[in-house]
């Protein structure tokens, strides 16, 4: 394990790092987790990320980042994907799910269970399984949450926090979320601003995407999070990736 430079991350420090940083700019929250953090990896799947990639790319090279292939998601999105990779320069790790594991539940129960059993099997199988895999050989992660994406989860989302799902008994994950203050207006913003790519649905009116069975657009003005698992509670909207954010007093 490579050990952060000047900090131990304990929970006293990571709580004193929150109260510092919470009110600091995504930039500087991002170099603060680049300097400290050799093995940290970026999570990318949306428009928030490759914002994240677009800052990482200024302060330092050869940043890594991951994306999780749940094998549904639509075609722009790989498209985007890929678009992000070469506009950057960039290496991305693109992690699938168990090939048996998926055959399985297929074989099982067909290719939309989810509709009658809720997202929750399908989505350990083929996103938080492989993401589990992947933070295992990291020491700390950068994921693109914000509060406002779900109320009903995400209202107290910290900077910064020791990722109790995903550490271990003999290992602390630390997790950095530098746009948990920014809303969606400020995100866009600078995607505009800076050019950064994104995915070619949000033209389509998607605004949170995940995969293509489980997303669909909204109206204008209807919370984002609506287009997604719409048949399911907003409490329920989270696909396990950050399990830290059901956890009561998280933060
Ligand atoms: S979002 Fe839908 S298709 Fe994707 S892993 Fe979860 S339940 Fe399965």
């Amino acid at each position: 394990m490579t050990l952060a430079k000047d900090i131990c991350f304990t929970e006293t420090d990571i709580a004193k790092l929150e109260s510092e940083y919470a009110s600091k700019r995504p930039q500087d929250i991002l170099a603060f987790a680049l300097k400290q953090f050799d093995n940290i990896t970026i999570s990318f799947s949306g428009a928030e990320d490759v914002v994240l990639i677009d800052m990482a790319a200024k302060i330092k090279r050869n940043i890594q980042i991951f994306s999780i292939d749940t094998g549904r998601l639509h075609p722009e999105t790989y498209q985007f994907i890929d678009r992000v990779r070469k506009q950057y320069r960039i290496k991305i790790d693109v992690i699938s799910p168990d090939a048996a594991e998926v055959e399985a539940l297929v074989k099982e129960k067909g290719l939309f269970s989810f509709y009658k059993d809720g997202h929750k099997e399908c989505c350990a199988i083929r996103k938080v399984k492989p993401l589990r895999r992947k933070l295992a050989t990291v020491d700390a992660w950068i994921t693109g949450q914000r509060k406002d994406q779900n109320p009903a989860t995400r209202a107290s989302v910290p900077v910064i926090q020791l990722d109790t799902a995903f550490s271990s008994s003999d290992r602390n994950l630390i997790k950095f979320n530098p746009l948990a203050n920014w809303t969606s207006a400020q995100v866009w913003q600078y995607i505009h601003a800076n050019e950064v790519p994104y995915n070619q649905l949000h033209a389509k009116g998607f605004t949170s995407i995940g995969c293509e069975p489980c997303t669909r657009p909204v109206l204008p003005n209807q919370h984002e999070r609506l287009g997604r698992w719409w048949w399911e509670n907003a409490a329920d909207k989270e696909c396990g990736f950050h399990e830290i954010n059901l956890t009561p007093n998280n933060n």
